[in-house]
């Protein structure tokens, strides 16, 4: 499932290919792909409407739309989602829920064999990406700010890292990834984390997600990013050695997620008295 670094990339190859072009016809294939409309609204308010720019917010892509009105226009590629660009002339593919043909030639194609992506097209961005909590890479996203927003979350450090109204972005590959960085385990209570912890979360945050960008993200074999390069440290190596350690990778289960730690650099929190007692 694509996550920051990958819906990045996204945007990217996007920006570069339809910045400037103008809708001017539309097809959807899925009609539960789109919303807030029926298809037949939907394509009839992106018709005419031009590309201002491209941008991302947590894991959405953002497409700043001008018609009559200013216009938003956000994808979620969720589990399988993966946005093409391609001559209006090649087919459409038996996965491509929605397309999007340019006034260059060109056609957007949101190819998505699971069906769980989701296009939203509105006025107001606030109204799909406002819930979303820090954007991990702005300027707002200090120290200080995480430990505001951690401070007040009752729950494990990897759950909390993975809400998107906490800190938005961040999936499974990545806390997964931070987290071994930082050698904090991820059952560690959010509200327990001294400043220092934070500290390093938050330079390890961005650290990662930096590092992912520049290799275009991870590239899962799905077909959502092509040729990203990132390599896991820990995320999918289970019974490999730690790059730090050489003890080997296990996977546990946290909140139904699969979960990637090294046993030596990110001990099992202890458990507090009182929670001993409680429990007799
Ligand atoms: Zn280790």
């Amino acid at each position: 499932m694509p996550e920051l670094p990958e819906v990045q990339a996204t945007v990217d190859y996007l920006r570069e290919r339809v910045e400037g072009a103008t809708i001017i016809h539309g097809h959807v294939a899925w009609a539960r792909t789109v919303s807030p409309t029926d298809p037949t609204t939907f394509v009839q308010e992106l018709s005419g409407a031009t590309i201002s720019s491209l941008f991302r917010r947590g894991k959405y892509v953002g497409m700043r739309l001008q018609s009559s009105k200013p216009l938003y226009l956000f994808t979620h590629l969720r589990m399988s989602g993966s946005l093409d660009v391609i001559p209006t002339e090649f087919e459409v593919a038996r996965h491509d829920r929605v397309c999007l043909d340019l006034d260059s030639g060109k056609s957007i194609r949101f190819n998505d064999t699971r069906k769980f992506g989701r296009m939203t097209l509105c006025e107001d961005p606030a109204d799909v990406v406002g819930h979303l909590g820090l954007e991990p890479l702005d300027s707002a996203c200090t120290p200080d700010a995480l430990t505001r927003v951690l401070s007040t979350k009752r729950g494990k450090i990897k759950p909390v890292l993975l809400d998107q109204t906490v800190i938005a972005g961040l999936g499974n590959i990545y806390v997964d990834e931070v987290l071994w960085k930082i050698k904090v385990h991820p059952l560690m209570p959010a509200a327990s984390l001294t400043p220092e912890h934070i500290q390093k979360l938050h330079t390890a945050i961005r650290e990662t997600l930096l590092e992912a960008i520049e290799k275009l993200g991870c590239d899962f074999g799905d077909g959502v990013v092509d040729g990203g390069m990132y390599k896991p440290r820990v995320y999918g190596r289970e019974e490999k050695k730690c790059s730090r350690c050489r003890d080997t990778i296990v996977r546990i289960v946290v909140n139904q997620r699969g979960t990637h730690i090294c046993p030596s650099c990110q001990p099992k929190p202890r458990v507090r008295r009182s929670s001993l007692r409680h429990k007799r």
